[in-house]
Parts: C-alpha cells; sequence; structure tokens
C-alpha cells in the first residue's frame, strides 16, 4: 500500500533538501505524516478584516485591507527603517518595518493593494502596524482557495523563519500537503463509530485543522483528531492488558488453614464490606487459570494491607512463596514487625530483605528462600535484584506503586517459570480518565470505604506568626498523651545543603519542648538505617512525643497515638504528598489535626493546594484538583511513562472524550480481538505505524 504518511518531507511541493533538513533539525518533522501532525497553535481569520477607523488600543491581531500611498526609508544604518501609509475609505495607518526592508519594498509599492495583518499600537493619536505580514490582495478578483477561511500560524523556531520557513511559507507548504493528500489518508475509524459521534472524516479532520473554512470546521477536526488519538492510545492499552491477560497463571485453588486461622484467630476487627468484597475479587481472579495484574485502590488509611495480607496467605496455602515490595526501608521494616504480629502463633516463616540486611545473613536468608524454606518475604527493591530467587513465587504485592515504575513491576514477573500473581497497591487516588490510561492494562479493586470509628481530620492553615500559638496547641495535645509528627520538605533526600531546615527546626523544636519533660525524635533520609529504626522505634513505643523528619515517613507508616500532623513549609509540598503525610494521623480514636504551616505570601497555585487540602479529606477531590493544577505529565508516577504525551487531546479537559474512545475501542476489540475482520484492517494497519503499541509491547 502506497503509504502517503511515510513519505519523505524533501518531496513535498515547496520544500526540498534544504528546507527538508530544517524541517528535520528544528520541529523533527521527517515525513508528510509527521507534518500533518503538526499543529497550528492559533489562526488568523482573514475574511473577517476591520476598517482603519474601527481599530481600538485592545485589539489583539487584525486584518486590514487597502492601498499603500506613499513608502519611505528613514534613518540611517541600525535605525534605518521602511515605513509606509496604508489607506481605505475609512482612514489611514502607517506601518514600519525594521528588517527585511529590501525584501518589503519590493512588494510595498505605492498605488499597490494590500492585506495585513499585525497587532496594532497607539502613538499619541493615532495607530501604527509594526512588521505586519503582507499579501498581495486584488480587489477585483475572488479570493483563492488558500485565501479563504482561517489562515493557520504554526509554532516555528528562530533559525526557520531566518532561513526561508516562516511562519507564512510553513501555512503555504501544509496547503500543498493537504492538497496533495486528497484520497491518500485512509479512514481507520468503523463508519458505526464515525456516525455515532458524527465525527468528520479523517482526510477532512486534516483538511480543517491546517485550513479550516471556519472557526466550527477547526473544532469539528480537533473533535475527531482528539478522539483519534485517545482512541488509538486505548486500543494500544487494552491489547496490552489482553496480552496479559493471556499468560497462564498460577491457580490458588482452595482456601486453607492459614487464611482461615488467621480470619479466626488473629483478626481483631470487622472487616469493612469494601475489604471484604475485595478480598472476593483477588480470590476469584487467582483461581481462573490466567495471571492477576491488579490494582488496588484505596485512600491513606483504609486498609489495604490486611487486602494483602490475607491475599499472601491464600498464595501460602496454595503452596506457594510470596513477597511484599515496599517503596522504603523504613516501611519495609514496619510491614515486617506488623506481618509478625498479625502472624503470631501461625508458624509462618516470614523475612525482611532490605540494602542493609548483613551480607553474611543475606547470604542464609537467599539460600533459604531458593529452597522454598521462606514462605513470605518482605522488602524494598532490593527484591528485585537478580541474586533473589524463589522456589516457586506465587503473588507478588507491591505497596505504593508510584515509586515504582512500569518497567519493575514487570521485572518480578521474571522471578517463577509461571508468572507469579501481581497485586499493586496505590493510596495516591487517581482520576478516571488518568486511570484508565495510566493503569489501563490492570484490572481494579476499589476500597471506597473506611474503617468505621474514624474522625475526620481537621486541617487547619497557619503562618508562621502563629507559631507560638501553635507550639501551645502541640502542648495541650501532648498532656492528653497524643503524639505529634513534623515535618519538613527536602527537594532531595541526599542534598547535605537541604538538610539545614530540618536540623534548625529540630533545634527550635527542642528548645520549646526542652527534656525532661518532652523527649524528640528525628528521622531523614541520611540517617544509618540503624539510627533510622532506633529513632522510629522509640516514637512507636511512645518514649518521644514529637517525631521530626523529612517526608521518609510520607508512606505507611503506622502510630494510631498520632494525633497531630505538623507540616512546615507546607506551600512546598504537593497535593498528593500533603494528602499522604495528612493520613499518618487520624488512625486512632482521638480527635486528630492536621497543621499546615506557610509563609505569608503564597503564590496562586501554592494558595489554591493550601485551600483544597483544608476542604476537603476525599482523595479523589484531592487526585481531581492536582490534576487540574498540575496537569497530567506531573503527577507522581506519570513521568516515566512516556505515553502521557499527547499532542492534541487533553485528559482533563477532553473527558468525554475519554470515555467514548474506551468504549468504541473496547467494543471493537471483543468483536475482533486480534483486528483480523476485513472492516478493521485498516485500523491494525494504523496500529502497526503507531509508537505507542511499541511501548506498551515492551512492558508485556
Ligand atoms: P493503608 O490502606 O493506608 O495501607 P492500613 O492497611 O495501614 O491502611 O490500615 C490503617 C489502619 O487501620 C491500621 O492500623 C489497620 O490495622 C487498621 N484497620 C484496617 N482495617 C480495619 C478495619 N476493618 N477495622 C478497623 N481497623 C482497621
Ligand atoms: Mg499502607
Amino acid at each position: 500500500m502506497y503509504n502517503f504518511f511515510a513519505t519523505d518531507i524533501e518531496y513535498l511541493k515547496g520544500v526540498g533538501p534544504a528546507k527538508a533538513l530544517l524541517f528535520r533539525k528544528e520541529i523533527n518533522i521527517h515525513c508528510f505524516g509527521d507534518l500533518l501532525n503538526y499543529f497550528p497553535f492559533r489562526y488568523i481569520d482573514r475574511s473577517n478584516y476591520l476598517k482603519i477607523s474601527q481599530i481600538r488600543e485592545d485589539q489583539n491581531y487584525i486584518v486590514l485591507k487597502g492601498r499603500i500611498l506613499k513608502v519611505e526609508e528613514k534613518g540611517y544604518a541600525r535605525n534605518k527603517r521602511l515605513t509606509a501609509i496604508l489607506k481605505d475609505d475609512t482612514g489611514e495607518i502607517e506601518l514600519t518595518w525594521f528588517s527585511g526592508i529590501h525584501w518589503i519594498a519590493n512588494k510595498v509599492i505605492p498605488g499597490a493593494w494590500l492585506s495585513v495583518f499585525g497587532k496594532p499600537t497607539r502613538y499619541k493619536h493615532t495607530f501604527n502596524l509594526t512588521h505586519p505580514e503582507i499579501e498581495i490582495w486584488d480587489p477585483n478578483t475572488p479570493p483563492s482557495i488558500q485565501e479563504k477561511g482561517l489562515q493557520p500560524i504554526y509554532p516555528t523556531t528562530e533559525k526557520m523563519k531566518n532561513k526561508g520557513l516562516s511562519p507564512k511559507i510553513l501555512s503555504l507548504i501544509t496547503f500543498h500537503l493537504i492538497t496533495q493528500a486528497k484520497g491518500s489518508i485512509p479512514e481507520f475509524l468503523p463508519r458505526n463509530i464515525i456516525e455515532r459521534y458524527q465525527l468528520l472524516s479523517r482526510e477532512e479532520a486534516y483538511v480543517q485543522i491546517h485550513h479550516p473554512l471556519s472557526i466550527r470546521h477547526m473544532e469539528c477536526a480537533r473533535q475527531r483528531l482528539k478522539f483519534d488519538e485517545l482512541f488509538l492510545l486505548q486500543i494500544c492499552i487494552l491489547r496490552a492488558k489482553r496480552r496479559i491477560h493471556k499468560h497462564i497463571g498460577l491457580n490458588f485453588h482452595c482456601v486453607g488453614e492459614n487464611f482461615l486461622y488467621f480470619f479466626h484467630h488473629n483478626l481483631s476487627f470487622e472487616l469493612t464490606t469494601a475489604q471484604k468484597r475485595v478480598i472476593k475479587e483477588i480470590r476469584a481472579d487467582t483461581k481462573t487459570g490466567f495471571q492477576m495484574n491488579r490494582l488496588l485502590q484505596g485512600d491513606v488509611g483504609s486498609g489495604k494491607t490486611i487486602v494483602a495480607l490475607m491475599s499472601m496467605l491464600l498464595a501460602i496455602d496454595n503452596g506457594f512463596q510470596t513477597c511484599l515490595m515496599a517503596p522504603t526501608e523504613i516501611l519495609a521494616k514496619q510491614h515486617f514487625v506488623n506481618f509478625q504480629k498479625f502472624l503470631s502463633k501461625m508458624n509462618l516463616n516470614i523475612a525482611l530483605l532490605t540494602g542493609s540486611t548483613p551480607k553474611k545473613e543475606r547470604t542464609i536468608l537467599l539460600e533459604a528462600l531458593s529452597q522454598g524454606k521462606i514462605q513470605l518475604l518482605i522488602g524494598t527493591h532490593a527484591l528485585i535484584e537478580d541474586s533473589v530467587i524463589f522456589q516457586n513465587l506465587g503473588l507478588v504485592v507491591i505497596d505504593e506503586q508510584h515509586r515504582f515504575g512500569v518497567a519493575q513491576r514487570a521485572l518480578l514477573w521474571a522471578k517463577n517459570s509461571i508468572a507469579p500473581h501481581i497485586l499493586v497497591m496505590t493510596a495516591t487516588p487517581i482520576p478516571r480518565t488518568l486511570g484508565m490510561t495510566l493503569y489501563g492494562d490492570l484490572d481494579l479493586s476499589v476500597i471506597d470505604e473506611l474503617p468505621p470509628n474514624r474522625k475526620s481530620i481537621k486541617t487547619i492553615h497557619f503562618t508562621d506568626h502563629s507559631r507560638l500559638k501553635v507550639f501551645a496547641f502541640l502542648k495541650s495535645e501532648i498532656k492528653q498523651g497524643r503524639q505529634i509528627y513534623v515535618v519538613y520538605p527536602l527537594i532531595n533526600e541526599s542534598e547535605k545543603l537541604d538538610l539545614k531546615d530540618l536540623m534548625d527546626g529540630y533545634d527550635s523544636i527542642t528548645r520549646a519542648f526542652p527534656l525532661p519533660e518532652y523527649a524528640v525524635s528525628i528521622v531523614h533520609g541520611q540517617m544509618k538505617a540503624e539510627a533510622k529504626n532506633y529513632e522510629m522505634q522509640r516514637f512507636l513505643k511512645g518514649e518521644t512525643q514529637i517525631m521530626v523528619s523529612t517526608t521518609v515517613i510520607e508512606v505507611g507508616v503506622d502510630v494510631p497515638n498520632a494525633s497531630v500532623m505538623l507540616i512546615e513549609n507546607s506551600e512546598r509540598f504537593g497535593l498528593a504528598q500533603l494528602h499522604q503525610l495528612r493520613g499518618r494521623v487520624g488512625r486512632g480514636s482521638a480527635q486528630s489535626y492536621c497543621i499546615l504551616m506557610t509563609s505569608d505570601h503564597l503564590n496562586p497555585d501554592a494558595k489554591e493546594r493550601i485551600s483544597t487540602m483544608v476542604s476537603t479529606c476525599d482523595g479523589f477531590k484531592i487526585a481531581e484538583a492536582d490534576l487540574k493544577l498540575r496537569g497530567p505529565g506531573n503527577l507522581q508516577g506519570t513521568q516515566q511513562s512516556g505515553m502521557l504525551e499527547l499532542k492534541i487531546a487533553d485528559l482533563v479537559e477532553d473527558e468525554p472524550i475519554v470515555n467514548a474512545a474506551r468504549f468504541s475501542a473496547m467494543e471493537i476489540l471483543q468483536e475482533d480481538p486480534d483486528l483480523v475482520l476485513e472492516k478493521n484492517l485498516p485500523l491494525a494497519w494504523e496500529m502497526k505505524q503507531s509508537r505507542q503499541d511499541s511501548f506498551w509491547a515492551e512492558i508485556s
């Protein structure tokens, strides 16, 4: 099949080798398809021109049509400029050029009819257009097709402009492109989808985005192209999901003694309905004969750990080993201690493996692991290493996914000859549209309910002026037997400089809360694991009342007696992080507080973040606000994905299109999973061209 899209840009009318080089080097455009997908960022409406008497100061870019009266070169050397007077039937205006005078002077000659485009500036009582774009205009002949409708303006670089690829030339070149494209842009969407959403044909969309007849045409074109982008993405994701789900899986066919013993004897509370439902979902999913790939989403404190633990017991009951991977050493350690408590009297062999496990201990541990003697292993990234070999790994749980890349997830599959089941837990709620895209390859379980008797956390914003008042409040909480977190932002845990804030803060806290009445712990990323652990333990046991730390405690730490989370310089944290930190309190029965300290002057974004935190504890609302403030590309965990670099669609604004695209993609794949039906061949062909497909193929 002749591939119009893949044709080298050099062969386009008006391009040639020299300009082709510029296209490649400056804007990464190699072929016709690249240029078709290089969209204008603005349009000029030439049909909509002004009379000179209608010019006002606040107008942005305007189009005028008239006749040149006189032309003059003024000034010398650097001050040299060309001025001309343009006249229509309502008045006159001065046009000025400072560069390219030679070229301009050839066209701007007295008596010439011109249409000019530029931004008016006011000088005393008259207006002036500086460096307007010009076009010869013949009032006696009707406009050519190219002049009709909106004129596209493309982003260009300085080099392109200097070397003859001005926005105007570019617009001429894309005009050639779409003229030549007629009949060469194959349609890949089935007719019924085009009709259902009343989409333009693909060819028409490309014509109308580059040289639209009207604003309305341009908007229809954008709709269609956004749909295409999101639809192809969803097809990729859903096919990746299918590939994953075709992996033969281990069969957890029974519920055995460990699961039941734990449930009847060691579980000290009633599971929430949501927890029960999710455990059922996991049970059903691990006995289908296919590999489970499931995302467990639940707000901070919703009780994901128990669900993970019971799933792991299920694996053990079916004769498999299981492991849990946590993002930090502190968290891994804490899970280990909690699991030992939860599993007391159960005669299971649990172990902990982190970067700081001593070599000798590590050797023994790895030996036992490979012989299947350790049933449940908890650890950090260290679990991924090649030297960690299981005898028969059945289930991998990954806690707090946002710290792990997609590729790391895939590495764990290789730890067993038949890929183990995977359960990914995240406490960062993800807005639905984003979730469908980011985690679209995983099945979703949601814990949408907090354990009973949780009091909602009061969130209060203070500036530094109120510090004394805040400290007095902390003292009254401590008097009631409560404990307190004080958190400092650290941009980079390994930066020595950044520690200064924290150490200064620690000093002032120890001065305000002196021994022997008070005891203060401190934890930060540069401490040795042993020291960190010692401090954590003191706080956990209630020997210290205040824990001063960096965000190392952000995820997962569980001290039910802590009732206040004080966050210093909270304007420097992102919303997701603030929400995570706040989730560290409110776990016991006492009323809990989150105190957000900031300086007096906040930029608008910071103000918005702080007021969002004060107004809601709902993780989903916070995620939505975060997405709006920062855009999807900056959300935690999405950076490494690379797949969110959308050209035209926007996951926030285009939610309805995301939904329609997802629905349509599902509909097609349901009928024709391998895209082999005659009617879907154009789509299959298009998918092959798509770069995103290769990204998804890599991870599945
Ligand atoms: P997260 O979802 O943030 O990981 P955890 O699993 O750490 O939450 O649970 C938070 C706290 O709630 C823990 O102390 C846990 O023991 C407790 N918890 C979990 N489920 C329940 C429940 N159904 N009823 C009461 N407390 C629960
Ligand atoms: Mg947790």
